[in-house]
């Protein structure tokens, strides 16, 4: 079984897939030197294998963002095999433009993040790679053409604003990163990307916007319910709409992601280091 592509998604994402009719192939939680990663479901479509991993659990939401061990994760995928990831992530919206329910590719990333451990290079004198493109140019334009013909609003570009979570942001805080250029504010990508760049894995994020960021819509305090009022009910049913149909959409795009080559610089990033004899073929040597 060869594994070449994954998908990290919202909370018992292989729930969606086996709804589908897809049966789970392998699913097990991995071993790995930074822990023990999320449990790893393997399924099979259209002749592809790809693996599904929910970041913040399996029956619920078990782990807030700061606390997702993505280094485990990343290292068990790769250990697989995997070369691509498909992020599905749920930001809100800093761009008036992106409402939810929306698609967005984002092309760029503003790390106002916390998040740690940020490397895997740890007291070690590598990971110095260069950051532009952020995200896999390939799986991006790739990605860009099948939303093209899909039922969903998507923007081909946007700037994800990284924060630490889980609270939401301030007001403050949201007018400060729309000045700094951001479009979309979440948790998930940081230190995701940048952890999955250090293993040489091409990374591509796929967001659906939940909500509108704080401040932008004058919307009253509501405790209870989900983002206490910062979305509305007609937007949650937008957004309600992208979640179900996750599973069919994410299937939609996995043919031409598996299939797209790997011209991008995303498998070479830690060339520098290879030539320098820093570091060997087998990536699992690399850490200390
Ligand atoms: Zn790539």
């Amino acid at each position: 079984m060869k594994i070449k592509i994954a998908i990290i998604a919202r909370v018992g994402a292989h729930k969606d897939f086996q709804a589908l009719g897809l049966k789970s192939l392998v699913s097990q939680s991995h071993p790995t030197p930074f822990g023990d990663s999320n449990p790893i479901h393997v399924f099979s479509s259209q002749d592809i294998d790809f693996a599904v991993l929910s970041r913040h659990g399996e029956d619920g939401y078990q782990v807030s963002a700061p606390f997702v061990n993505d280094r485990a994760n990343l290292y068990a995928l790769k250990a697989l095999g995997v070369e691509k990831i498909l992020a599905w992530t749920a930001p809100g919206a800093l761009n008036d433009c992106m409402l939810p329910g929306h698609l967005v590719v984002p092309d760029d990333i503003l790390d106002e993040s916390r998040n740690g451990p940020q490397t895997f290079f740890t007291n070690q004198g590598l990971g110095f790679i260069r950051h532009n493109p952020v995200f896999c140019p390939e799986l991006r334009a790739q990605a860009i053409q099948t939303l093209q013909n899909g039922p969903y609003p998507f923007h081909s570009q946007g700037v994800y604003v990284a924060t630490t979570g889980p609270r939401l942001e301030t007001p403050a805080e949201i007018r400060k990163f729309r000045c700094l250029g951001g479009d979309l504010v979440g948790m998930t990508l940081v230190p995701e990307i940048f952890l999955a760049r250090e293993l040489e894995l091409c990374y591509v994020a796929l967001a659906y916007v939940v909500n509108f960021a704080e401040g932008l819509k004058e919307r009253p305090y509501q405790p209870g319910i989900l983002f206490e009022g910062l979305a509305t009910p007609a937007e949650l049913a937008q957004v309600q709409k992208v979640e179900t149909g996750f599973a069919e959409l994410a299937l939609s795009l996995l043919p031409g992601l598996a299939s797209t080559p790997r011209h991008c610089p995303c498998a070479w990033l830690m060339e520098r280091y290879r030539r320098r004899g820093d570091i060997g073929e087998d990536w699992r040597t690399w850490f200390r």
